[in-house]
């Protein structure tokens, strides 16, 4: 299917008359930073101190959860006891530690040409985050300069991904309606927010997670690879137009 298809298939099926984009959403971990080998093992050695059973996989199938919905699922499946915030901010930031304490995350290869790509196109970018991880939001206006003066985190959401909440208040921050908005996602939980705010959503596969895990999760349109989303998005944009 080319992309004109897809689009118009995307625009009957949501029932919008036309869509304009304005406005392309970003998640953080694992889409503009290629953090989550680091975050899930900064949760490993958290969880081995705490002595909570986890697993590697685990994380990057909650990628996009906030921490505190993280560790009440880890709480439960261990102990049987929901998290107080207590809890929360004790395992949180020894998390945390963890990942300030491992080598510095890489930019994500090809993810910069994307954000750029939007911005050539006259778009606003804005950042949406399940992450409270101040020390990589405070990277990016050196990584991506100009880019996200607009940010959705962790601590502005009372319900995260896969909720649709980060998407429907970053497009409240944007001033844009979900048929003037692309998500970029790289996570099955993160498609499933960007998609349950109404809004053309790309998947892209960057980690251990299958491609086929976007589509199931209800992605518009799915890449195998931030450059190969890098190379498609100018003619992307130009047919969402
Ligand atoms: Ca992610």
């Amino acid at each position: 299917m080319n992309y004109t298809e897809i689009i118009e298939r995307f625009r009957q099926q949501r029932g919008y008359s036309r869509l304009e984009p304005r406005a392309a959403l970003f998640d953080m971990d694992g889409t503009l930073y290629d953090s989550m080998p680091h975050h899930a093992r900064a949760w490993m050695e958290m969880c081995r101190e705490a002595g909570f059973e986890a697993e590697p996989m685990d994380f990057f199938m909650a990628e996009g959860r906030t921490g505190a919905d993280t560790i009440e699922m880890l709480m439960m499946r261990s102990r049987g006891q929901h998290a107080t915030p207590a809890d929360v901010e004790h395992f949180y930031s020894i998390k945390s530690a963890n990942f300030r304490s491992m080598p510095p995350v890489e930019l994500m290869p090809g993810a910069p040409a994307v954000v750029q790509a939007c911005i050539d196109a006259g778009m606003a970018t804005v950042l949406v985050t399940g992450s409270g991880q101040t020390s990589l939001i405070e990277r990016l206006s050196r990584d991506y300069p100009g880019a996200f003066g607009l940010k959705v985190s962790a601590r502005e959401v009372a319900h995260g991904k896969p909720a649709p909440e980060p998407y429907l208040k970053a497009m409240e921050m944007a001033g844009v309606e979900p048929w003037q908005a692309i998500v970029v996602e790289n996570a099955p939980l993160g498609v499933r927010s960007g998609v349950a705010a109404g809004i053309f959503t790309i998947g892209v596969a960057t980690g251990p997670m299958p491609a086929s895990a976007l589509a199931e999760a209800g992605a518009t349109l799915v890449f195998d690879s931030m450059p190969a989303c890098a190379q498609a998005m100018p003619q992307l944009l130009r047919c969402l137009k």
